[in-house]
């Protein structure tokens, strides 16, 4: 914790979060009396301690969500949007509490923590008013005679699975459809950041959700503590947020029960250049959707792709740009890119930059940690980048932007799409033609056409390939949470 004049309010943030786990709607200890520690990564400094959640504890959680489903299902579709409204308006209320929150144990600039509270919000705003919309059809059959019915029914009790990156938003995404729909839950936040998801279960109870439909354990014991929830007949629905060699280990599990699985995995988003492009927007774009959440973002910009004509000008303004922002702990005024979450993230990112620079990529700006303290990584930018080095491989989920170069559209979309990720990709192009090309032809499950961010709580977030299936935000987030049922009628 700082110990500037602020450090007061900073201990009065952390104080206020419950730290235990939150079952049936009681606060309590883990079995045992264990704990785990949360760290600020600007520091390395251990905030708090959090309960550390045992394999009971998860057994006692998933009995609370499959004892309250039948009462939440059941539940007046207002009174639940009821619910989710007070949720959205008590977050917004205490957006500055929870940003700084955010800040602290996950290192993000406070300005973007208010970003990621509002979007958050958003969240359990939309799902309030979709919770009162859930319908089904009527039709007569084929024949005249019978008659087909059909509703949409909650899954049932949900495990949620979700990574440090965006504490809150990756929550209310998975949270907010699932309690419209009349779903319980278990939810395990990342054990790096878990104190944002027990701000939001202390939210969802003062806003009057019955206990039993939203339990929260935080453990470091992960893989003990969710295979048998995963593997067990009383849940219906495993939704994660997080690195897709998990996913697949996840997948492989919910085989067992055919669980309904939705996966939101890794992303290795392709930011194509053309030389046609509006460069001023090009440029901001970028910095967006390389610079946000300080590159640890699966939608974060992974590999740049210019135009020949217009990369030198592109990597010199984008140099310039990320040369000149600020790095340090996200408290501080005018800070625009905090630590990176842990050491080896740092050591992840030095060895891909190295990998780069030997085959032969140059280094514009940044290209090494900043400090001796925290895990701070400088913005850097690669130029002339082999096609083949890592950085153009792997998630990079740090402050760098390799640049390499394209002559032709169908040369860039073919390397736009020679990954195994499919989560998002970005193009700027003023050439209507030339962008129902790249629409067409990019194999991912989202596009931002000139623009550097396609977050929306109501559009339908998700990916193809490697970067997982199924849909968070929008209608598409709610059917997530939803089976259809059909009823054939004898009418004769
Ligand atoms: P991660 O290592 O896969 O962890 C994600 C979550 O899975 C954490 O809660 C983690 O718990 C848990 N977990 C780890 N091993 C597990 C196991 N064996 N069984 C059950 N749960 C397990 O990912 P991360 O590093 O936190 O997050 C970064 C990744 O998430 C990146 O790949 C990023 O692209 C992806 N992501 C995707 C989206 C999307 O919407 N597509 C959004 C955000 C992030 P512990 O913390 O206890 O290990």
């Amino acid at each position: 914790m700082s110990s500037g004049p602020d450090a007061s309010r900073e201990a009065a943030v952390v104080d206020g979060v419950p730290k235990q786990l939150y079952i049936g709607g009681t606060w309590r200890d883990a079995g045992g009396g264990g704990t785990l520690d949360v760290d600020d990564p600007s520091t390395g400094d251990v905030l708090c301690a959090v309960a550390d959640g045992t394999v009971a504890d998860g057994d006692a959680a998933l009995a609370a969500a499959h004892a309250a489903f039948p009462g939440w299902r059941d539940t007046a579709p207002r009174e639940r949007g009821e619910v989710l409204r007070r949720a959205f308006e008590l977050m917004t209320e205490r957006t500055d509490d929870l940003a700084l929150l955010m800040t602290l144990e996950m290192g993000k600039p406070l300005e973007e923590s208010r970003g990621e509270i509002a979007y958050a919000a958003a969240f359990l705003r939309w799902y309030a008013e979709e919770a009162v919309r859930i319908d089904g059809r009527f039709t007569t059959s084929e024949n005249g005679k019978g008659r087909i019915l059909t509703m949409r029914r909650p899954v049932g009790p949900c495990v949620f699975i979700t990574p440090w990156n965006f504490p809150m938003a990756m929550g209310t995404r998975k949270v907010g459809p699932a309690i419209a729909a009349g779903c319980t839950m278990v939810v395990k936040p990342a054990q790096q950041t878990p104190l944002s998801m027990l701000a939001l279960a202390a939210i969802l109870e003062e806003a009057g959700l019955p206990g039993g439909v939203c339990n929260v354990v935080t453990t470091h014991s992960t893989a003990e503590v969710m295979a048998p929830l995963i593997a067990d007949p009383r849940a219906r629905k495993l939704s994660f947020t997080g690195s897709t060699p998990i996913g697949k280990k996840l997948i492989e599990q919910s085989a067992e029960q055919v669980l309904r699985v939705s996966m939101e995995l890794g992303g290795n988003a392709p930011f194509l250049v053309f030389e046609d492009a509006d460069l001023d927007a090009a440029i901001e774009g970028a910095l967006l959707a390389k610079m946000r959440n300080i590159g640890e973002a699966c939608t974060s910009a992974n590999r740049f792709l210019v135009h020949e004509a217009v990369a030198d000008d592109f990597a010199r303004r984008l140099a310039h740009e990320l040369g000149s922002m600020k790095v340090g702990r996200g408290t501080e005024e005018g800070v625009r890119v905090g630590p990176l979450i842990d050491e080896a993230a740092v050591d992840k990112v030095t060895e891909l930059v190295g990998d780069a620079v030997d085959r032969g990529a140059q280094v514009l700006t940044g290209g090494e940690r900043v400090g001796d303290r925290g895990h701070f990584y400088a913005p850097t930018v690669l130029a002339g980048v082999d096609p083949d080095a890592r950085v153009n491989h792997e998630e990079i989920f740090g402050p760098v932007a390799p640049i390499t170069t394209f002559s032709s559209d169908d040369e860039a979309i073919e390397r736009a799409n020679d990954t195994e990720y499919g989560l998002v990709a970005y193009a700027y192009t003023r050439d209507l033609a030339r962008a129902f090309k790249v629409m067409e032809g990019l194999d991912t499950g989202m596009i931002g056409l000139n623009q550097g961010l396609v977050s929306n709580a109501g559009a339908p977030f998700g990916g193809v390939k490697q970067s997982g299936f199924g849909r968070e935000g929008g209608p598409e987030g709610l059917g997530e949470y939803l089976e259809t049922r059909y009823v054939a009628m004898n009418v004769p």
